[in-house]
């Protein structure tokens, strides 16, 4: 059994809700992928159960990270 990103992998579709506005929050790439501003914010840690996400809503574009939980294929 393995355990991937949901995400990465293109299997769902993974939305989250704006904590700011309510809005429709979508995904922008793993945090890895990303060096300044967010880089050395907090270690990378590519933990065995969620993948970190960046997501940013549609509607006041804030970003925000994500632990996104990674499904058994
Ligand atoms: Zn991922
Ligand atoms: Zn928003």
């Amino acid at each position: 059994m393995n355990k991937v990103c949901p995400v990465c992998n293109k299997l769902q579709n993974v939305t989250y809700t704006c904590s700011h506005c309510k809005g429709t929050m979508v995904d922008k790439g793993r945090v890895q992928d990303y060096t300044d501003p967010y880089a050395g914010q907090f270690p990378i840690n590519d933990d065995e159960d969620y993948c970190v996400h960046l997501y940013q809503c549609l509607n006041c574009n804030e970003m925000e990270r994500k632990s996104v939980s990674k499904i058994e294929i």
